[in-house]
């Protein structure tokens, strides 16, 4: 098919100090809601991992040793030209992961301005003075790039989770090597590539590999990376930290969550519904910071459900390239047999369908689950598909306690009309991220973003956030003449 978003050249290819063919051989590409074929390109081996590796340490020092300013105008260019191509980019995204037009938009909108402020990093102070005991001698200490940055990232919302390692990591003065996930190997890497390579940056700078667990394995142990940025499943996470933790890697990991959106007697329901529909259904539930579990009081627990029952009945699902739909497919069969079988098994459990639970092929209908208890699937799980499951409570402690019965520490959400009542029950959730009269869908450039516990290993993104991760201390002095010793 034809290209416009950037040049066509990975048809078989990859990027790894130019477009060239991959030794590990070719995947295909295929639209998720129609099977049809994308495109055909290259699947990265061990061999090509080895050599992008050896070529990104040997071209890093080069990058960090350029201006700036340099650095940053680079960035700029690289979002410009996101900018300028996102009717492009959108139409990949929509077709390649299965997102709806309207997603997709903010997914680029969002990914543009994560470049521009990483560019805005690039002049920031990188260091501080310290106090020294003796006179004549400079004591700083200074952040300094970590080298090889290895990015591993899912198909979910493959612009925003590349740009969000890629940028700030070359505007720190790393070089990276991203290896996309198989689904999605052209926005979350090879067309990012083409863009960056546009923009002017030098070659052997940024390398895009689409492989599979073979080649995440590679990067993951391969002797030039310095820093693995992981973010997907939870299960892979702990065998990414493990493989890490052994070969002494600083190692990110961004994982799952089961995140909560808890609704107190005093909310404005219609709003809380509002959120809780938007947080189970967009992008069919399968991002990150979804809203899994709905805690509703039990006083307005009815006026929620036929809110949000309403809503989920009012969705159409399509296909979202060709249908003004607000669901798109399921990214595959076997995602959606996983969270099909969450749905069953809740329901056996003594859970109520209020709407939903069929699918047709890999459209499956917005679904909401009353009387969904602590102990049943639908609760203990991240569900990662269009199913909102509600939990009745009785007081705010429980509504805490409740939202904290999770592995997970992501995101969460709290409505109430009064500001002093949700911020109380803010400090107390065991999440990353909380709002109040907020979705748990909340991403920003210049916030840190992130989680606790089987949702993350502490690593955040955004702004200064950005400075920890992808730099590290260094103690510097200097005197203006060498000193005797004692021998
Ligand atoms: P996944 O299966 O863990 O895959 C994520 C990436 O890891 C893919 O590129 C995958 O490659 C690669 N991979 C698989 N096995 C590997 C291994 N042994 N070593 C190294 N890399 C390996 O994740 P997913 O299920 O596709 O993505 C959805 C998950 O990501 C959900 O749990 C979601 O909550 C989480 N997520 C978290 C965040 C966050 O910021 N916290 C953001 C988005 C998504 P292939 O698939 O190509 O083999």
């Amino acid at each position: 098919m034809t290209i416009s978003a950037a040049r066509n050249d990975w048809a078989g290819q990859l990027y790894s100090g130019g477009w060239r063919s991959a030794e590990g051989g070719t995947t295909d590409v295929l639209e998720k809601a129609t099977g049809e074929l994308l495109a055909t390109v290259g699947l990265a081996g061990a061999a090509d991992v080895a050599r992008a590796t050896a070529r990104a340490a040997a071209a890093q020092p080069g990058w960090a040793a350029t201006s700036f300013e340099e650095r940053a105008a680079i960035l700029r260019r690289a979002a410009d030209l996101l900018e300028q191509r996102a009717p492009d980019v959108i139409n990949w995204l929509v077709r390649e992961t299965g997102e709806i037009r309207q997603r997709a938009t903010h997914e680029v909108r969002i990914s543009v301005g994560e470049i521009r402020e990483a560019a805005a990093l690039a002049g920031q102070p990188y260091g501080e003075l310290l106090p020294t005991t003796e006179r004549g001698r400079l004591s700083l200490a200074q952040r300094v790039p970590l080298g090889v940055v290895a990015a591993i990232t899912p198909w979910n919302a493959p612009v925003i989770l590349g740009v969000r390692v890629i940028a700030p990591a070359l505007a720190l003065g790393n070089a990276v090597v991203i290896k996309p996930d198989v689904q999605t190997p052209i926005t979350g890497g090879l067309l990012l590539a083409s863009i960056f390579e546009e923009a002017g940056l030098p070659d052997g700078v940024l390398h895009a590999l689409p492989g599979g667990a073979e080649a995440g394995e590679a990067l993951v142990v391969d002797p030039h990376t310095r820093l693995i940025s992981f973010t997907g499943s939870t299960a892979t996470g702990r065998r990414v930290g493990e493989l890490a933790g052994r070969n002494l890697k600083k190692v990110s990991l961004e994982l799952g969550g089961n995140n909560a959106l808890i609704v107190l007697d005093d909310a404005d329901i219609d709003g809380a519904a509002s959120s809780g529909a938007w947080g189970s259904f967009l992008h069919q539930g399968q991002l990150c910071f979804s809203t899994g579990r709905h805690l509703v009081q039990e006083a307005v627990a009815d006026a929620y459900l036929d809110a949000i029952t309403a809503r989920a009945e009012a969705l159409a699902v399509g296909d979202p390239f060709r249908e003004d739909v607000e669901l798109g497919p399921i990214i595959n069969r076997r995602q959606l047999d996983r969270f099909d079988a969450i749905v069953q098994g809740t329901l056996e459990a003594g859970a109520r369908l209020r709407t939903g639970g069929t699918h047709d092929d890999l459209f499956y209908r917005p679904t909401v689950l009353e009387g969904v208890g602590p102990s049943m699937p639908a609760f203990v799980e991240e569900i990662f598909g269009p199913v909102a499951a509600v939990t009745t409570f009785a007081s705010d402690d429980e509504a805490i306690a409740l939202a904290n019965q999770t592995e997970y520490g992501l995101a969460a959400a709290i409505y109430s009309n009064s500001l002093a009542r949700g911020l109380e029950i803010a400090r107390s959730m065991r999440a990353g991220m909380v709002h109040v009269n907020d979705t748990t869908i909340n991403d920003q450039a210049i916030a840190p973003f992130g989680g606790m516990g089987a949702s993350g290993n502490g690593g955040r993104f955004g702004s200064l956030a950005n400075w920890e991760e992808f730099t590290q201390w260094q103690w510097c002095t200097a005197r203006d003449h060498a000193p005797r010793f004692a021998f």
